[in-house]
This record gives structure tokens, C-alpha cells and sequence, in this order.
């Protein structure tokens, strides 16, 4: 084995995914030498966790990172921080790598790559984006510099552009520092994973707990900043003129794939990354994993692009049991997310009753409002339910729930479900714990799937 020539195996980006690959490849003893290479200049941090930074939950932007370099290195990696990657030479094995400080480059050998790039903020065609005190939200620097911004005597009201779940977590970030929020959506709808008439439930409990300092604007969109050096205008597609003293665009993120693509790798949904069950790329010795490749959707069956962290880390667990010779195999996504509203849960899993019809299921849905807990217990909080049914198979195809009470925990139960291909009479007979402090004796959940098979059985 001390003689056997070690595999070198390379990874280009160091947040999620990277990280997950060199720490799984450490574990898995395995004869190798690992190089990570990141533009940033730190790695294995908690990006979901920069709301909650930002909002003040957490004092020390240390707290969101996971591992140190020194800790890899400890192990046995080897970090390149400040080291972006210009290009990928499948032929020869080698990646082009440039220290982003000195300009110097560099050709890099591998045995094996794994490309774990990710994602990066869409920035629309807005005039004058170059003022100051407009921000977008990915890396930890950003989250610092807002979070300085919102504290400042001067900044009282803020504009977001953009009501997906990362608007959302701003939203309460922005709030809870006492600021008056505008949230412009362009979409019918905020949040608009979820069906309608959930969104508009969603925004109308946003809005009865804001006591009156958030403005939620949908089908409007931002054509223009206006200022002198800071932003202290946007101005909306309606002519709505919005004064603000900070602007954080959250309006999605696209997958960082060019050097995947001039390299010649199949690239597939919104240019991310196209891997098998392996995360293998359809070039010879490169995976890829995390933000930047395309995703199986367990329901529709469908290649779609979802970029989560959970899935990041799942695949990037798999991709590294596959880069070390092993076998391992990742099914696909449900979408399951969670998000929060000071205070208010909302959380999906699966395919909405929209998008399931979109994908040709004829569906059965139940929507209801309950107590998450016995209605006697001082703690019981109302929760909203839609579970989503296909009629023919009875196969459940999703779920919603969104409240102030225990919603994340139905979802999961769901996205259970789901992955053990249930249908809804299996499903009805789910033994779910009980006591009043946890539950209803018929969890809200059951009682929706009731709902469901009343409705298709006739009873
Ligand atoms: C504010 C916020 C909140 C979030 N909340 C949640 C949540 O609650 N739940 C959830 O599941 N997900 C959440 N996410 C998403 C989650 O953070 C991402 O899914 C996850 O970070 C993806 O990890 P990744 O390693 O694939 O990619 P990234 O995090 O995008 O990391 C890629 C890294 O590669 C580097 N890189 C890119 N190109 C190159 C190159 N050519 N050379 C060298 N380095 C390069 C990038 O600079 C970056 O450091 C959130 C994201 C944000 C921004």
C-alpha cells in the first residue's frame, strides 16, 4: 500500500459540496491526496445561516463555519484559499487555477475532479445598480456588511426585491432591527414554490404580524434605483416611487457552470450541471455536486433545478464514496424546503397541486386549518395543511403546511411517505406518536389524508 501511487483527487469550490466531498473522502481511509481549491477565502460555512446572523441571533460569523482549513488540513487535505479555477482540461487531467491576488497561474493534476461550484446571485437589468447600499446575499462578507448597514442610525427603511424563501429570511432579519420593509415581488404571488392560494395565506400572516411595518407589493417589478451616491429610491414597473436607504436584491440564483460547459460537460435545466445517480458528469473522471448540477425530482420524474443545502451535502457524500472506488447512489430530490416568518413556519415538500397538474396527475387535494396540538393545551398553535393526492395511483404526491405551530414535522412525515412510494390508504395508517403537548389523538396531517380518501372513496 506505501509504495501504491496515492490518487489525486481535486475539488473547485470549498462551501457545501467541497467541503462534504474532502471530509467524506477523509473518512473513507482511502489512499489519496486531496487539493480544494476556492476563490473565497474561507470555506465550509453555513450560508443558510447568514439571515439569522444578519438579524442579530448570532453574534460571531465564526459560529456559521462548520470546519477551518487548518482542521482539513490537520486531516490530511489540502486547502488553496484565494485560488480561482479558469478551466477544466478533461484531456490532460489538469484544471487552470489563478491566485486571485497575484494574477499568478497554475496547471493543476488529477486523477479525479469534482467540480462543486455553485450558485450565484441573478442580478436583474435594474438602472443604476452601482449605487451604494444595494446588496445581494451568498457569502458571509455580504452577510457582514448588511448586517453593519442595518445598525446604522441612518438606515430605518429597506426595499427587497424578491419574495422566494431567502427575501423572506431577509424580510425578518430587516424587521427585527426595527426597520420598515417594502417586499416587491414580480411574481402573482410571493413564495411562489407554493400553490396560490397558500402564497396569499403566507402573505397575509406576514402581514398581521409586521405590526404595519412591512409592505408586501406583488406583480411589480423594480425598473430603476435612483440616488446620488446611496440608493434613496427604486422606482417600480406601476411608477410607484419607493424610498429606502438599503436595497437587497434576492431575486434567485444561477448555477456557476461556464468552466463546466467551455470544458464540454453536459450541462441540462437552467445550464446546471448534468450527473448520473453517481454524480458522475458525462466527462470521464469528473462529478460534480451541490448548487451547481441539475437534480431528479423523485415525483414528477422529471430533471429540474432545486439548489438546497441538505441536497448539497447528500450529494456531495455520495460523490466522494463514488471518487473512492465505492458504489453509492443518490435517487433524486423532493424539493422538501423550510422556511420562517417571525414565528411562522412554512415548509413544502414534494409537488404542489400546480405543478403536479403541470406534470399530468389528476389530483385530489385537501386543505385544513388546525390545531397542531390538543386545542385545551396552552401551546397550540393553528397549522394549514394541503396534501396533495394523485387519483389514480393514490400515490401522495405532496404537501404544504404553513402556521405558527409544528408544520415542518407533517412535511417530513410526507416527504417519508413519498420516498417509500406510499399510497394514501397505506399512508392513512401511519402510526404517528401522540400526547396533547405533541399532537392531536388524529394529527391534522391524518385528518387531511381522511379528507383525501373520503373524497375519492365516496364516504
Ligand atoms: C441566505 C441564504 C440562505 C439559505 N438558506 C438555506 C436553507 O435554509 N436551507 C437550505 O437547504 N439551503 C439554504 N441555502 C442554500 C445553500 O446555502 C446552498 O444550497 C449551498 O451553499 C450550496 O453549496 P455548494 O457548495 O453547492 O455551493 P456554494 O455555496 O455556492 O459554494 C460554491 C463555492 O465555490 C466557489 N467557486 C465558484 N466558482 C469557482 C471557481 N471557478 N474557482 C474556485 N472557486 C469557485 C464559490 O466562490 C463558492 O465559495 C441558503 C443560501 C443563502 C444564500
Amino acid at each position: 500500500m506505501e509504495n501504491e501511487k496515492k490518487q489525486k483527487i481535486v475539488i473547485i469550490g470549498g462551501v457545501a459540496a467541497g467541503p462534504k466531498i474532502t471530509a467524506k473522502l477523509l473518512r473513507t481511509d482511502l489512499n489519496c491526496q486531496i487539493d480544494l481549491y476556492t476563490e473565497e477565502d474561507m470555506i465550509s460555512y453555513s450560508a443558510c445561516g447568514l439571515p439569522y446572523f444578519v438579524e442579530g441571533l448570532i453574534e460571531d460569523p465564526k459560529r456559521l463555519i462548520v470546519r477551518t482549513p487548518e482542521q482539513f488540513e490537520e486531516k490530511g487535505a489540502n486547502i488553496h484559499l484565494g485560488k480561482r479555477c479558469t478551466k477544466i482540461l478533461p484531456e490532460e487531467h489538469k484544471i487552470v487555477v489563478v491566485d486571485t491576488k497575484t494574477g499568478i497561474m497554475q496547471e493543476i493534476e488529477y486523477d479525479k475532479l469534482a467540480i462543486t461550484t455553485g450558485a450565484r446571485p441573478i442580478l436583474p437589468p435594474i438602472q443604476n445598480f452601482h449605487l451604494k447600499n444595494i446588496h445581494t446575499i451568498r457569502k458571509i462578507q455580504d452577510g457582514i456588511e448588511i448586517r453593519r448597514k442595518i445598525r446604522e442610525e441612518s438606515t430605518k427603511k429597506a426595499v427587497i426585491i424578491g419574495g422566494g424563501y431567502i427575501g423572506i429570511e431577509m424580510l425578518e432579519a430587516f424587521y427585527k432591527n426595527g426597520l420598515e420593509v417594502t417586499l416587491i415581488e414580480r411574481d402573482e404571488h410571493i413564495l411562489p414554490i407554493f400553490d396560490p392560494e397558500i402564497s396569499d395565506l403566507i402573505q397575509q400572516e406576514i402581514i398581521n404580524i409586521s405590526d404595519g411595518k412591512v409592505k408586501i407589493l406583488t406583480s411589480e417589478s423594480v425598473i430603476a434605483f435612483e440616488g446620488e451616491e446611496k440608493v434613496e429610491r427604486v422606482i417600480t414597473s406601476k411608477g410607484n416611487v419607493i424610498e429606502t436607504d438599503i436595497v437587497l436584491v434576492a431575486v434567485g440564483v444561477m448555477p456557476n457552470t461556464e468552466i463546466a460547459a467551455a470544458a464540454g460537460i453536459e450541462l441540462g435545466v437552467k445550464n446546471a450541471i448534468r450527473v448520473n445517480n453517481r454524480m458522475q458528469t458525462s466527462i470521464k473522471d469528473i462529478y460534480a455536486a451541490g448548487d451547481c448540477i441539475e437534480n431528479f425530482h423523485l415525483v414528477s420524474k422529471n430533471y429540474c433545478w432545486i439548489p438546497l443545502g441538505s441536497s448539497a451535502n447528500k450529494e456531495g457524500r455520495c460523490a466522494a464514496i463514488n471518487m473512492a472506488g465505492q458504489y453509492d447512489s443518490f435517487p433524486g430530490v423532493l424539493g422538501s424546503a423550510v422556511t420562517r416568518y417571525n414565528g411562522l413556519t412554512l415548509s413544502l415538500t414534494g409537488l404542489t397541486e400546480t405543478d403536479a397538474k403541470k406534470h399530468g396527475f389528476e389530483t385530489v387535494c385537501a386543505t385544513m386549518t388546525k390545531k397542531d396540538k390538543a386545542g385545551y393545551m396552552p401551546e397550540a398553535e393553528n397549522i394549514t395543511i394541503k396534501l396533495v393526492v394523485d387519483k389514480r395511483s393514490k400515490k401522495i404526491l405532496g404537501a404544504q403546511a404553513i402556521g405558527c405551530g409544528d408544520a415542518d414535522k407533517r412535511v417530513n412525515t410526507v416527504a417519508s411517505a413519498i420516498m417509500s412510494d406510499q399510497t394514501l390508504d397505506f399512508f392513512l395508517h401511519t402510526d404517528m406518536t401522540y400526547a396533547p403537548p405533541f399532537s392531536t389523538a388524529v394529527d391534522p396531517l391524518l385528518s387531511a389524508a381522511l379528507v383525501i380518501s373520503n373524497r375519492i372513496y365516496g364516504s
